[in-house]
């Protein structure tokens, strides 16, 4: 918050016009205004930084000034009472003083130099968060496995296991009672079921899965994994 290198700007711009200030009528009352100003200023930062650093700056050149003005004045008066304890109080109380009206008088400027410079600008709003997606929800259902076309695909047509289940769930499906499969005796619709259990698939070749209707049903290209699921699992 405190940049001292502004704040020594500032003090030094107020004791040059402080003394310049002795010869122009009100100059000496501007100085610790305009240190405060170019303290804050060259600080920059918001309202709060400039009070900061122009008080600081006006402040520590009234308490300078003061404190030699009052010495001066207190050793005279020493001398004249022949009480060495007058001019030292003379001078502390002086220099507080002087700090006090300087730092006020600071602050001023220091809440000028920010509205010149003007406030940092808003940082800018931070992305919404995205929104997370919620997992599809694909039944396995009779409906759903005459949709999956995993029997066409590539990657499982050298697997003799894939072969039998799928003759299997065929005449299952085609029975008079129609028998509903279970997961695992279904060579498919692994986007609901998860990691194929048979052998022999080559996920080297390409999976089908684009061209199926529950993968655009479901958004699966905006899911995890991206197709694949009889290998990498089902989707998310
Ligand atoms: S999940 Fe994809 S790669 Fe696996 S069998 Fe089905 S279509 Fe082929
Ligand atoms: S998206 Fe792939 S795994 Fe899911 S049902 Fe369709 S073909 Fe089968």
């Amino acid at each position: 918050m405190v940049n001292w290198t502004a704040v020594g700007v500032g003090f030094v711009v107020t004791l040059i016009l402080g003394i310049i200030g002795l010869y122009v009528p009100f100059l000496g009352l501007l100085a610790p205004i305009i240190g405060g100003l170019v303290a804050a200023y060259m600080a920059g930062g918001k309202y709060i930084d400039g009070i900061v650093n122009g008080g600081l700056a006006g402040g520590i050149a009234g308490f300078i000034t003061a404190l030699i003005g009052f010495a001066l004045i207190g050793a005279a008066v020493s001398v004249l009472t022949g009480y060495a304890g007058a001019g030292a109080v003379i001078a502390i109380i002086g220099a507080i003083t002087g700090f006090i009206i300087g730092a006020i008088l600071g602050l001023v400027g220091g809440v000028i130099g920010i509205a010149i410079k003007g406030k940092p600008a808003e940082q800018p709003m931070t992305e919404p968060a995205p929104v997370a997606r919620e997992s599809p929800n694909i039944e396995f259902s009779m409906e759903n496995i005459q949709k999956c076309i995993c029997s066409t695909c590539p990657v499982q047509e050298e697997s003799e296991c894939v072969k039998e289940k799928l003759k299997m769930m065929q005449e299952m499906m085609q029975s008079e009672e129609k028998m509903m499969p279970n997961p695992e005796d279904v060579p498919g619709l692994y986007c609901a079921t998860g990691k194929a259990t048979c052998e022999g698939l080559d996920t080297e070749k390409m999976c089908n899965c684009v061209n199926c209707p529950i993968w655009a049903e479901n958004d699966l290209a905006n899911g995890k994994p991206m197709g694949y699921f009889c290998r990498d699992g089902k989707a998310m």
